[in-house]
């Protein structure tokens, strides 16, 4: 897993990160807090695709490029086991469609931090 663009975090070195991004209640509300920062992080983008990528499908938890586990989850079901990855943004664009944001972040993320 490339873990680069994680320096750029916006959440980088907040010292109540885990409660802000991982509150003890699911609601949409208790994440506010962290919707607010992700939503002016440079590498939101990059992180939504990495959760969708790599985070286990039955147990999504916690905030990570904006989205909660449950928009996450309709991501998915959206996108499919692919979501989030360079393989989805690929199958969408042999699909003619228009790839989803979080395929497009993993493509993005294919392209700048490419060693
Ligand atoms: S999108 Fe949110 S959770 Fe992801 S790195 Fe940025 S601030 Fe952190
Ligand atoms: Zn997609």
């Amino acid at each position: 897993m490339t873990a680069s663009w994680r320096s750029e975090a916006a959440c980088l070195d907040m010292p109540d990160a885990e409660d802000v991004f991982f509150p003890a209640s699911d609601v949409p509300s208790a994440y506010e807090r962290a919707r607010a920062v992700c939503a002016g992080c440079p590498v939101a983008a990059l992180c939504l695709a990495d959760a969708l990528a790599v985070e286990p499908r039955a147990k999504r938890y916690g905030m990570f490029g904006g989205k909660t586990p449950d928009e996450r989850r309709a991501l998915a079901a959206k996108c499919g086991d692919r979501a989030g990855t360079e393989e989805g943004y690929q199958r969408h664009r042999a699909a003619g469609e228009r790839p989803c944001h979080a395929c497009t972040g993993a493509h993005g993320a294919a392209i700048r931090y490419a060693s």
